[in-house]
């Protein structure tokens, strides 16, 4: 009830966020899903399942996005995650750990191949217990598609290897174990964009900026995550940047000076600022809107993230989320370029707003100068229609009581009906 009760007055304050959440769920009410579900294989409608249950936010992107691309994706995602829930076991033997990771590609071309090892604590260990549903499905893509997802499977293993036993100390390593992880993503997409014939051939020569998308993503839950990965002895947070802060790394969630943690946790916000400019030139080259939504939305989602986590104590101590109707604005939003930008700039003038109450932070004067140029430039890009001079909330209140006033004017008409 209390919840509900909450709930019920953050749709209040934020009447721009029912607005579009209802617009949302309109144009979505009825989603292909159970359709894709209907028509597919036996294997594959096992991987849509497989991707339901790791990720229910990407089930839903992928879904959208255009059955040129859908397999590919779904496919490359589950290999991807097979690797990674491999790469998170830790009652796996580093050594042999090392071996399952270099050799994980080449496993992709051998029918019937799957893993029954991982510790049970492994959520995803079913995924890599029936593997060999998503091998079945991989060697039914086309040639391009398959060379692509085990070449990059092939790196993003060898790089987790290689940060099995290393730490991530300086932040060339922290752009380093990113770019493993989720620049290589990143640069897998490009290539499957460009072969499913959707997108040109920029894609293929396209790896600086496909690699930024990945580092931004990567490096907004990195920062969101902080407690929950240190509580967890799992440390993505270069010591060069927390060690001019604090003495050890767990006095980030742990000390009583929490306006140290938090001045580190801007400087770590200050780094995915540099992203930016990239991200945005990537989004300028997308033509297929299948495409675009599937990149934007998760963009945006992390500048709303990054911009929820700055300067924000309550990161040192839970997971601070995204509100959902805010989420569900992004995603209703982010379906042109012109809006993503408008888009950024809303965050922007947020983190702007909230960094200025804390001058004596020691990366203040860097972040004010960041957001600013960033804020000119997208701000120049971003063309502005009538409708955008009259604040949001302003149009939204006005729907909303339209409406209210509209039933009430059916109730009183009814009811005179029936009096009459
Ligand atoms: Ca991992």
């Amino acid at each position: 009830m209390s919840s509900n009760f909450k709930n019920f007055f953050t749709w209040v304050s934020h009447p721009e966020e029912l607005v579009c959440s209802i617009l949302y769920l309109l144009k979505h009410s009825t989603p292909d899903e159970t359709n894709i579900k209907m028509k597919s294989s036996g294997e594959l409608k096992k991987c849509y399942q497989f991707l339901e249950s790791t990720s229910r936010s990407f089930a839903t992107v992928i879904q959208e996005i255009h059955p040129k691309l859908r397999n590919a994706i779904c496919i490359y995602y589950l290999v991807l995650r097979g690797l990674d829930t491999i790469e998170d076991d830790m009652g796996i033997n580093i050594n042999y750990k090392r071996s399952l990771l270099l050799d994980f590609h080449t496993h992709l071309y051998e029918i019937g191949w799957s893993f029954e090892e991982s510790s049970p604590e492994e959520k995803d260990a079913p995924l890599l217990m029936e593997f060999h549903v998503v091998i079945e499905e991989f060697l039914k893509l086309d040639r391009a598609y398959q060379d692509t997802i085990s070449d990059i499977t092939k790196q993003m293993g060898e790089g987790m290897a290689k940060y099995l036993d290393k730490r991530i100390n300086t932040v060339e390593d922290w752009n380093e174990y990113c770019h493993y992880v989720a620049g290589l993503v990143g640069i897998g997409l490009s290539k499957l964009f460009y072969y499913s014939g959707l997108e040109d051939k920029s894609f293929l020569d396209s790896e600086k900026i496909s690699n930024s998308m990945g580092l931004y993503l990567q490096k907004a839950n990195i920062i969101r995550d902080v407690n929950e990965d240190l509580l967890d002895d799992r440390r993505f947070w270069p010591t060069e940047i927390w060690s001019k802060h604090v003495n050890y790394i767990r006095d980030i969630i742990l000390s009583k000076q929490s306006d140290k943690s938090v001045h580190c946790l801007n400087e770590m916000c200050l780094n995915t600022f540099d992203h930016v400019p990239d991200v945005i030139e990537y989004l300028s080259m997308i033509r297929d809107p299948s495409v675009f939504n599937f990149c934007a939305i998760p963009q945006t989602m992390a500048i709303a993230t990054i911009s929820a986590c700055l300067n924000n104590e309550l990161v040192l101590k839970e997971n601070v989320k995204i509100r959902k109707g805010e989420a569900i604005r992004i995603m209703y939003e982010a379906n042109n370029f012109n809006n993503c930008l408008k888009i950024f700039v809303r965050y922007l003038d947020t983190m702007k707003a909230k960094i200025s109450k804390s001058p004596e932070d020691p990366s203040y004067k860097l972040l004010i100068n960041k957001i600013s140029t960033l804020r000119t430039n997208i701000g120049a890009r971003v063309k502005y229609g009538l409708f955008d001079y009259i604040p949001r909330s302003y149009v939204a209140g006005f729907i909303i009581f339209l409406i209210l006033y509209l039933i009430k004017s059916f109730m009183f008409f009814v009811i005179a009906a029936h009096h009459a």
